[in-house]
């Protein structure tokens, strides 16, 4: 069965996606589904992207089955490492998925972190602060969209070309590896031929270096994009030599 292994229903801060209409989609489309709340611990001056993850859990646990799965999507940084480990011991989720959503207290979605700084310097700040971080955060179970800052950095072209930041890429494509870490494809910017074309790469190099499992997942917010781009994230691991896989209790399984 495939799985989306990523997607974000009401407990996420910026969804109101019903678990119901997520299982529903799932059904319909015959793939298993993970939810990824997000927690964000430490979020700038608020306490938007955190939850109850006990709440979650317990509320959730009528919905808990083979194919319906509960995970959650870590913000990583490094001044909450501590708290986001005891988190994580403490839970009995099924998927951890590591994000890095914020660098340097600025929330990359706000046009803050790219004021008075050329493309260059936001990007290797950007997976220089993803090395960091997974070099402490040793107990998730697959990075995650390693091309987030392309969502939404005010560049006239925000693409991440590989061959431009190789060896940043390098640096922390190394450290999943040597973590054993699965890395995640994120379909949520494959729209087309091009945007695969541009993602190869980093995959292709993943694979060179030694890594081995991927998660795919749509980072869906709402049901409409539930399973959206999950064959073309295959295709995409087959054509790198990599292998699918989701987390259940925190092991990983083929996806077949
Ligand atoms: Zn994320
Ligand atoms: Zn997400």
């Amino acid at each position: 069965m495939l799985f989306d292994t990523h997607m974000h229903t009401t407990f996420s801060t910026d969804s109101t996606m019903k678990i119901e209409d997520a299982i529903r989609k799932g059904q319909e489309q015959s793939i298993g589904i993970i939810i990824t709340e997000h927690m964000d611990l430490g979020y700038p001056d608020s306490n938007a992207f955190q939850f109850d993850v006990d709440e979650y859990l317990t509320t959730y646990s009528k919905f808990r089955r083979d194919d319906v799965l509960l995970g959650i999507e870590i913000g990583m940084r490094n001044d909450c490492l501590q708290d986001n480990r005891d988190l994580v011991r403490q839970v009995e989720v099924d998927f951890v998925i590591g994000s890095i959503h914020v660098i340097d207290n600025i929330d990359i979605y706000h046009e803050s972190f790219y004021c008075s700084h050329t493309k260059q310097y936001v990007y290797s700040r950007y997976f220089e602060a993803m090395l960091e971080c997974m070099k402490c955060y040793d107990f998730i179970d697959s990075l995650g969209h390693i091309d987030y800052i392309a969502r939404y950095a005010r560049f006239s072209d925000p693409e991440i070309y590989y061959d431009e930041f190789a060896e940043a890429i390098d640096a922390v494509l190394k450290i999943v590896v040597e973590q054993e870490k699965a890395l995640e494809i994120n379909t949520r910017r494959i729209t087309d031929q091009k945007s695969i074309d541009l993602l190869m790469p980093i995959y292709k190099r993943f694979a060179e270096l030694g890594g081995k499992l991927v998660t795919v997942g749509s980072d869906a917010h709402k049901p409409a994009d539930i399973g959206r781009g999950l064959a073309d994230g295959m295709a995409l691991a087959a054509a790198c030599g990599l292998k699918a896989v989701y987390f259940k209790e925190r092991q990983a399984y083929y996806v077949k």
